[in-house]
């Protein structure tokens, strides 16, 4: 089983495709896979501002169908619609030690980071616990994530650890499943990202696309037409070019931009014409979708989820004495 969940964050882009989506896409003909929207998570940063979590849960669901991520091979589901994540979030909140969270290097790391959000709650101390009970009611064995996740599965192991000898072996310890991905930089060469402005949606019209890589930032040392590059300076090749092209176009983009015999747009455009093609097919589905669709797909997802995770909750009642 396997279980991996995302903040509501709308409208999806390039680096969310290649950081998890494509991996949820193919690990969904290998495993029994859960997804689900993570919004109380996005409380734990924006309590102060929940504005916009419902239409951005169901606009990045429609991307995840659209991308798709299918309903007949996956359950998609919202985390806050099955109310058994916050009943064993708070018994395992009963077993982990304060400071397995004090010393987690996410938590010390964002609140230095995100100095205008109040982070002193103790819904942000706790949330690799949340996260713990996300994956745990569901016996998941491995949780796809970014390596700056993976100390939080870590920390979901030893709390299933502590659980387990403490009352009865009930949870399986998840495994970081973790997943080779190129890093999308945005177009102006800083992580992709939708509050930097430099993303490239999933779905967004082809010219648009086409326009925001043409423009994209290039090495520097190419100012000039007649002015060499080196690839390995150029923002585009690291992340575009290097994860679309073939290895001929490569080789031609490499030689051409070191003996300036291309220009920049043009070693582009062999690039454009790849990302282009990919996501064709993502505007054509989400074209035809509507809201509805995505909130039959939640109501759906939403019962599996809560049945799943009602039986390990009765199973887990009943190991600490509750039932
Ligand atoms: S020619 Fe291509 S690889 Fe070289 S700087 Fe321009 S876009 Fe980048």
């Amino acid at each position: 089983m396997i279980v991996s969940g995302a903040r509501p964050t709308g409208r999806l882009h390039l680096g969310n495709w290649h950081g998890a989506l494509k991996n949820w896409v193919r690990l969904q003909h290998e495993h029994e896979c859960f997804f689900f929207v993570a919004d109380w998570h996005a409380l734990t940063t924006a309590w102060e501002d929940p504005v916009g979590i419902d239409e951005s849960t169901i606009e990045m669901v429609l991307d995840w169908l659209a991308v798709g991520l299918d309903p007949d091979r996956c359950t998609i589901f919202q985390q806050s619609a099955v109310k058994e994540h916050a009943e064993l979030f708070l018994l395992l909140g009963m077993v982990t030690p304060v400071p397995w969270l004090e010393r987690n290097p996410t938590y010390k790391e964002q609140r230095d980071q995100l100095l205008e959000r109040d982070l002193s709650t103790l819904g942000f101390l706790a949330y690799p616990v949340l996260q713990a009970a996300d994956v745990l009611i569901y016996k998941a064995t491995a949780v796809p994530v970014g390596v700056d996740q993976a100390p939080h599965i870590e920390l979901a192991r030893e709390i299933a650890r502590r659980f387990n000898t403490t009352y009865r072996p009930l949870f399986p310890e998840p495994q970081t499943l973790l997943t080779e991905t190129p890093k999308i930089l945005g177009t102006d060469g800083r992580k992709m990202s939708k509050s930097y402005g430099n993303a490239v949606y999933l779905t967004e019209p082809p010219e648009d696309v086409d326009r925001k890589l043409s423009r994209m930032v290039t090495d520097p040392r190419r100012a000039r037409r007649t002015d060499p590059g080196e690839p390995a300076d150029c923002p585009a090749y690291l992340s575009f070019h290097r994860t679309y092209s073939t290895p001929e176009e490569l080789r031609w983009q490499e030689e051409g931009c070191r003996t300036a015999s291309i220009g920049c747009l043009e070693c582009k455009k062999v690039t454009i014409a790849h990302v282009l093609a990919e996501l064709e097919p993502f505007r054509a589905r989400r074209a035809r979708l509507t809201p509805d669709d995505a909130r039959a797909v939640l109501a759906a997802g939403n019962a599996r989820a809560r049945q799943v995770a009602g039986e390990t909750m009765a199973e887990v009642r009943a190991a600490v004495g509750l039932a």
